[in-house]
């Protein structure tokens, strides 16, 4: 099995790990409810999408915006 010859410093450590940061998610305000959710996506507080309903709130949105 391949071993490393030498330890990895906390530099080189450091640097490798200077790209693992987590991205900030981006979000929006529901224009009806307020509650935050993704940009051009349903909102999952009460079903609205682009001013109108388009799914039933409180239900799994997979499956209601499928029928
Ligand atoms: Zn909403």
């Amino acid at each position: 099995m391949a071993v490393p010859k030498r330890k990895t410093s906390p530099s080189r450590r450091g640097m490798r790990r200077s790209h693992e940061a987590l991205a900030t998610e981006a979000h929006a305000e529901c224009s009806n409810c307020g509650e935050l959710k993704r940009p051009h996506h349903v909102c999952a507080g009460c079903g609205h999408y682009d001013g109108r309903e388009v799914a039933v709130a409180g239900r799994a949105l997979k499956r209601a915006v499928r029928i």
